[in-house]
Parts: structure tokens; sequence; C-alpha cells
């Protein structure tokens, strides 16, 4: 639908805020407020910014271990990083999930990105998340502890009970984030600190 107080505008404008609010988190007071902000800066502005989202796909790609991004071709700096504690894995929805751990500095171990979560209305399949090899990646490493930190929302602890059932080994302890993030809602809703405290205050998953 477009806005009000749109209709005075010429229509690339309109466009590129259509665009805009597209992204998370974009409403359309921000969507217009980026645009003037690039408007003022000249068309170099809009250059620079185009030509960096142009390079992301093709220099970017997901780590096959743990299904975040890495630079293409470069080793994964999480997987690969010998001080990362390898007994504790820690299940995500999203790579913005993980950066959101990672920004807590509660956790060292290493992750597993599910790439979103399982839906059989949606038709979103354990394979779909790599859950088929997450058993044999958790052997080789030797992991101890899987945390389950997926969202406390209907599709989130589907996903975690999965994903429970699935490990079934008794070497492995699985635990789920404690939460004080409110249920039903998104880990990109919470700070830092309550992220933090989730972490610190998990629980074993029965
Ligand atoms: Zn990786």
């Amino acid at each position: 639908m477009v806005e009000a107080g749109t209709k005075s505008l010429p229509a690339p404008l309109v466009q590129c805020i259509e665009e805009l609010k597209k992204l998370q988190g974009i409403g359309h007071k921000s969507a217009q407020r980026i645009l003037y902000g690039l408007l003022a800066r000249g068309p170099e502005a809009f250059e620079s910014l185009a030509q960096s989202l142009q390079a992301v796909p093709r220099l970017i790609e997901r780590c096959p271990e743990c299904r975040s991004f890495r630079e293409a071709g470069q080793p994964c700096a999480l997987c690969q990083d010998e001080r990362r504690d390898r007994s504790s894995l820690c299940v995500v929805e999203s790579a913005s999930d993980l950066s959101l751990i990672e920004a807590t500095g509660e956790f060292r171990g290493l992750y597993h990105v599910l790439g979103g979560l399982l839906s059989p209305a949606r038709g979103v399949r354990p394979q779909d998340l790599g859950l088929d090899d997450l058993p044999a990646r958790l052997e080789a490493k030797g992991v101890s502890e899987v945390i389950l930190a997926t969202p406390p929302t209907a599709e989130g602890e589907a996903t975690a009970s999965y994903i429970a059932s699935m490990i079934g080994s008794p070497t492995v302890k699985v635990s789920r984030i404690g939460f004080g993030i409110p249920v039903g809602s998104d880990l990109q809703y919470s700070d830092s600190q309550t992220l933090s405290r989730a972490l610190t205050g998990r629980r074993d998953y029965k």
C-alpha cells in the first residue's frame, strides 16, 4: 500500500521507499529518512551503497559446517578458530541470532545455524535445516553439550523438541536457554543483557 503523503513524490523515490520498506525493521518514515539522507550526500552515496549490496551474494557463502556466512573461499572464522570451545554447540535460527549471541560474550563454543524453523505447514523439513548432518558433526567434534537457542515461539519450541529427540545420546547434554525473553517473541527483540542472562540461566532440556 502506498502511504498518504507520497503522492507528491516523484515515482523513482516512491519506488525506492517501497523497496526500503521491505527491509526488516524499516517502516515508511525510516525509509524516507534513509532516502533523503542519501540524496543529501549526493550520487556517490547511492553508488557505494548499491555496489556494497551487489557484491554480497558473490563474496559471501554459507559455511558447510556451521551454516553461518563466511567470505567465499575463506576459512570460517568460527569453525576454524582453535580458541573456541569445541565441547559445546549452540543451535540458533539464523545468522543474525548468532551475531546477537556472539555480542553477549557469554558463549565461546561452536554453532549450528538452522536457517529457519521446522514447519510442516510451510513445508520446512529437518533436512532443510541441516539437521540430518548434525549428529555426525556432534560426534566428530566431541561435543558434550548442545544449547538450543531457538526462539520461544511455537515453531521455535517444536524445533527445539525435535532436535533434542534426534540427539538421543546419553553423553550429550541438551539444554535450552532460560527465558527472560517474552514467550512468542524473537531473539532480535531482546537486549544483550537479557540474552546473556538467558544463556547463563540455561536449563536441562527434557
Ligand atoms: Zn563455520
